[in-house]
């Protein structure tokens, strides 16, 4: 149930109505639009009645929601969201936010490397694994805590933000002093425990899309760290399974514009997961902006074909330059800032 507020509805009105939530067992989440106050009530709406709750004064609608994600609909929150990663990156709105970097952070000189040509490039945060959820244990399985290191001190040095996985709940701690961003792999989106803890690491979060989940159950894990008071969640759309075999999986691109449509969350598309081949990458990070995606999440290397990881999907700096100059020209094109200002 959603409870939108008169314009002019009085924080004493606001307050009795949280705490007449409250008072039925239920959890009242407020979220302050530009122009009402909306309060998202969960748990069992048999206990409040509706007919009372719309009587209260302050109250303009009280709508139930039929989906069962509550706080991720754009019913509770009609605006778009912005999540704010580090200092001066935003992801949403009017900002096309560019994530790039390697797969796996391997070495200073890599890392620094690719820092310094994704800074001069216009990217905003910097990627890389130090823990990789990799699909044998016999892949490289990435540097752990050294990596986390190595990726800070590359990102301070040129203004940039990080973002790196977390797979674990013991991970939480140890990543978030380094990153600005906790990204969720597409391994562990319906890792529960995992979400309820980063619902609680006061970092952002940037939950990548199951291979094998529909966007209803995407966006039921994102309700599992909004309900826990996180409200910073950024979807990522990184390709499903399909029959499809002439690409690692499919990109589907429709997620945007659905994605939109439901929920308010910024999404950004990862097209190196999403197509697992160099070639294809960049089509595909063009077609995500022009598609109206938050942000894009673009896997570079200095040295691809030496790449410990990933490196048939990994972008050389000359291609991601090149790529970086034309998302730039179709943002602009349909009324967006993509990239860092330059
Ligand atoms: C990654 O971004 O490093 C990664 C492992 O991606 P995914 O979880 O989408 O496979
Ligand atoms: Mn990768």
């Amino acid at each position: 149930m959603i409870i939108i507020c008169e314009t002019k509805a009085t924080e004493v009105q606001i307050n009795a109505l949280q705490e007449k939530i409250r008072e039925a067992g239920l959890v009242a989440h407020r979220s302050d639009g530009v122009e009402h106050t909306v309060i998202g009530v969960v748990g069992d709406r048999n206990r409040l009645d509706v007919g009372v709750v719309s009587m209260m004064p302050g109250v303009r609608d009280v709508v139930i929601v039929s989906t069962p994600y509550k706080l991720a609909s754009r019913e509770f929150h009609p605006e778009d969201t912005v999540v704010r990663v580090g200092e001066t990156t935003l992801v949403g709105g009017m900002d096309v936010a560019v994530m790039a970097g390697p797969c796996a952070v391997e070495s200073v000189d890599q890392i620094e490397a690719s820092a310094e040509f994704a800074a001069a490039s216009g990217a905003q945060i910097l990627r890389g694994g130090a823990f990789k959820p990799r699909s044998s244990p016999y892949s490289y399985q990435g540097l752990g805590l050294e990596a986390l290191k190595l990726l800070r001190q590359a990102a301070d040095k040129h203004g940039l933000a990080v973002v790196t996985e977390v797979m674990t709940i013991e991970q939480i701690d140890t990543i978030s002093e380094y990153a600005d961003l906790m990204q969720v792999g597409s391994r562990n989106m319906q890792n529960y425990p995992l979400l309820i803890a980063l619902g609680h690491a006061g970092k952002p979060v940037l939950l990548k899309r199951g291979m094998s989940a529909t966007i209803q159950e995407w966006l039921m894990s994102a309700e599992y760290i909004l309900t826990e008071g996180n409200p910073d969640v950024i979807l990522c759309e990184r390709g499903i399974r399909t029959f499809e075999t002439a690409t690692r999986n499919t990109l589907d691109l429709s997620a945007v514009p659905v994605i939109k449509h439901m929920s308010h969350l910024p999404i950004v598309v990862d097209p190196s997961h999403g197509v697992g081949t160099r070639r294809f990458v960049a089509p595909m990070a063009r077609a995500a902006v022009a598609a109206g995606a938050d942000g894009i999440m673009i896997e570079i290397h200095p040295n691809p074909d030496k790449a410990l990881s990933d490196g048939p999907q990994s972008l050389n700096f000359e291609e991601f330059g090149l790529l970086m100059n034309r998302c730039r020209i179709i943002a602009t094109t349909i009324g967006r800032r993509l990239g860092k200002a330059k």
